[in-house]
């Protein structure tokens, strides 16, 4: 079984002495032994074999958790590095999700700008309100650290870095109250709580506290359930939300609970594997493997015993516990709580309260209302001044574009809520699946949300066309679930005999099959038609999007990508796909070069190319379409310098689009035709647009010019630009523009007045 989650130790030591932590207060000393900082030649080695096991079992998501000691004492030099090296190391088709685990002392704007540069998600540990989190939650000296990880949960709540906020980690103390506990985290909105049992084992066993009764510990949760119970779910919380599945037939979500296999790794500072931190609290050496990434490669350590104990399920477990009526929802707990005397083959030193829990979460569990599905985020996030006199200019550094592709998922949401609203349908499995998916891991349906073509289909939708079924939502669903790696079983609509995946590929079934059960995780996914033939990623028939670099996709098997003004290429052969990722890299390398404040907001947003089919008369053909933002499509040019051009120009329309989204720049009642660009008269939305896109089109001859490339490049320059300040001046003299519109106006008319003097004219 390949291994897709891995926590990636940064830095070995802490800055926080909590004493009930794993790694510094129990029996394993490792930690003193290894480098305090990750050194680039083990980073180096971690990216390499990471992605060798990706590309080996053709992953399509790898989750690398980066953890310590804490992680931030690393530095942000490390973290750019590590991020750089994996996603170099991993092969295009695979995603890599990111997380770091912190204790937030170190937690600053800084690092959070730097973190959404990255794409990581930040999750916080927090054992409750002031007294919970002081009881074990010091610094070495004794003083609290409760006002800095407030400060930091603080920063995450803020609109620029919500997105970033993955959760809490609570490790339980019964001492503690748990309703204040519960109320305290409430408080600061996490998306998802996660409720930790303290570390021990039979030769150590948990505090029961005199008169706490037989399961305080299950007491304690079921408290805490109770209140969330009461508030309506409010956030997600893994420990329930696993035993409320498991308890329904479907898989666990948690190494702590259920049967599902364990397929994680820890990677140290000095580049050796190790099985579950939780192990370092059954004795010194116990997670060790004896295996380092120099040496040996993620398969081997998969097939340690260890790691393979871990992934044998019920078959793993004491007799005790395959006899045991809740072993399906609670798995025999953590294998680490397990130990005793030598041996890992007993039921969970915890075992009394697991089973009080499972019972008491499924005796409630006929009792309780299950939620509708909860809102999802209807509210977009706005853009400052600062950004919008960027864009004005026709620029938009990284940020900028980043705030435009969180307001323009904000949009596709809110559309796609009104897509179930409107659909007639009373219980949709699959929106009520996006919804749970959403509470628990709501990076997989971001990144399926996102995909520029479901706007476009839930525009379809909205406007009523019959061609736009509701089976994308199942397909959306089976994707999103695909990528959370749950487990959960979603039946897909097979149209044509093609299964679609948006984002992932698709599956061509042929046959009569009209639907199939798609149900599995990240890499073992399979799709089950009605006759029960089964297909899955390692299929023939498997048609997996593919990426050309930067992370973007070649988009040529989507069946709602045919939103473009001309025609789309149906899916590319193999020399086609290679001479686009050929393409496409010298194109990007060239604008990286001589347009880097182009490019660098290029780089952010664009997310897909489409292929479009090639014009007989040999014209270039390229387009932007204004319900999929992060899409160009365009036909293959004849050289990297024309694809680099008709990729700035197109996202010029596509960062504007997603402006005219939000914000007012014109008339709309306008019904004036303006002649600009030697084009048929047009109206004003057209005249805008064009001005805008070539604001980028002049800048790029510009650049080329000044970078020597020839008389072409200048002549092309004087061209564009003698038209683009016409079309300013017409644009600015409209009377058609709102004030932010006039501001537009300006922003092109500062971009184009340095041209007018420029030496290359
Ligand atoms: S409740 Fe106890 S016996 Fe049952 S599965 Fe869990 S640890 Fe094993």
């Amino acid at each position: 079984m390949p291994i897709t989650q891995f926590v990636l130790k940064v830095h070995s030591r802490c800055d926080l002495a909590c004493d009930h932590c794993y790694v510094y207060e129990h029996a394993d000393t490792g930690w003193r032994s290894r480098p305090r900082v990750v050194p680039e030649a083990v980073l180096a080695r971690v990216a390499e074999r990471i992605g060798e096991h990706a590309a080996a079992h053709g992953l399509t998501v790898v989750r690398v958790v980066l953890h310590g000691g804490e992680p931030l004492l690393a530095g942000p030099t490390v973290f750019r590095r590590t991020v750089e090296l994996l996603r170099a190391a991993l092969p295009e088709v695979c995603e890599l999700d990111l997380r770091v685990h912190t204790n937030g002392i170190r937690l600053d704007a800084a690092y959070c700008e730097l973190f959404d540069k990255l794409g990581v998600r930040v999750g916080i540990s927090l054992d409750g309100d002031r007294a919970a989190n002081d009881r074990h939650r010091r610094f070495a000296n004794g003083r609290s650290s409760h006002p800095q990880v407030l400060r930091a949960v603080g920063l995450l709540r803020e609109p620029r870095f919500r997105h970033l906020y993955g959760g809490l980690l609570c490790t339980v103390d019964v001492a503690n109250d748990p309703v204040a506990v519960y109320r305290a985290l409430a408080e600061l909105e996490p998306p998802a709580v996660d409720f930790l049992l303290p570390h021990a084992t039979w030769e150590h066993p948990p505090e029961r506290p005199p008169g706490a009764g037989a399961v305080p510990y299950a007491d304690w949760l079921l408290t805490v359930h109770e209140r969330w119970e009461a508030d309506g779910r409010p956030f997600a919380v893994r420990t329930f939300d696993s035993v409320h599945r498991t308890l329904s037939g479907l898989p666990g979500l948690s190494e702590a609970l259920g049967l599902e296999p364990v397929d994680l790794v820890v990677l140290e500072t000095d580049g050796t594997y190790e099985q579950a931190d939780s192990l370092k609290t059954a004795y010194d050496g116990a997670p060790a493997t004896g295996m380092d990434v120099f040496r040996h490669s993620l398969d081997e350590v998969a097939g340690h015993p260890g790691m393979a104990a871990r992934q044998s399920g019920l078959e793993g477990l004491s007799a005790q516990c395959r006899a045991c009526p809740v072993v399906r929802s609670c798995g025999g707990g953590l294998y680490a709580h397990r130990y005793r005397e030598g041996s890992f083959d007993h039921p969970s030193v915890y075992c009394a309260d697991l089973r009080a829990l499972v019972d008491g979460l499924a005796a409630r569990a006929g009792a309780v209302r299950r939620p509708a599905a909860p809102p999802l985020d209807l509210a977009g996030p706005g853009l400052t001044d600062e950004q919008l006199d960027e864009l004005a200019m026709g620029l938009g550094g990284a940020e900028t574009v980043r705030a435009l592709a969180r307001s323009q998922l904000a949009l596709t949401r809110t559309m796609l809520a009104a897509v179930h609203g409107s659909s007639g349908v009373a219980r949709s499995e699959a929106w009520e699946l996006l919804a749970e998916l959403d509470a628990v891991e709501p990076a997989a349906v971001d990144a399926v949300f996102a995909h520029p073509y479901v706007r476009a289909w839930a525009a379809r939708r909205l406007s009523g066309d019959p061609g736009a079924g509701l089976g994308t939502l199942a397909e959306l669903a089976a994707a999103a679930a695909v990528r959370a790696g749950r487990g959960d079983g979603v039946v897909v609509p097979v149209r044509d005999g093609v299964l679609h995946l948006p984002t992932l590929g698709r599956l061509v079934l042929g046959g009569g099959a009209r639907e199939a059960l798609v149900t599995g995780g990240r890499t073992a996914w399979t799709a089950r038609t009605e006759g029960g033939a089964v297909a899955g990623p390692g299929d023939a028939r498997w048609q997996p999007l593919r990426r050309i670099g930067r992370g973007i996709a070649l988009e040529d098997v989507d069946p709602q990508r045919g939103v473009h003004r001309w025609p789309v290429e149906e899916r590319l052969a193999g020399a086609e796909y290679r001479r686009w990722a050929g393409d496409f890299r010298e194109a990007a390398d060239l604008l990286d070069r001589d347009l880097p404040e182009y490019a660098v907001g290029l780089w952010e947003g664009l997310t897909t190319v489409t292929p479009l089919q090639r014009r007989s008369d040999g014209h270039d053909v390229s387009s932007a379409a204004r319900q999929a933002f992060g899409a160009v499509a365009i036909a293959r040019p004849r050289g990297a310098e024309t694809l680099a051009l008709l990729l700035v120009h197109e996202f010029q329309h596509v960062k504007l689009g997603a402006v005219l989204d939000r914000e007012e720049l014109y008339d709309r009642g306008d019904t004036r035709l303006f002649e600009a660009f030697g084009l048929t008269p047009r109206p004003i939305g057209s005249l805008f647009q064009a001005v805008y896109a070539h604001l980028a089109v002049t800048a790029f001859w510009g650049a080329r010019a000044r970078g020597g490339r020839g008389e072409q490049a200048r002549s092309k320059f004087r061209h564009w630009r003698t038209l683009t300040d016409e079309a300013v001046d017409l644009l600015a003299d409209s009377g058609a523009l709102t004030p932010l519109g006039k501001r537009f106006a300006d922003g092109a008319r500062a971009s184009v007045d340095p041209w007018l003097r420029s030496i290359e004219g």
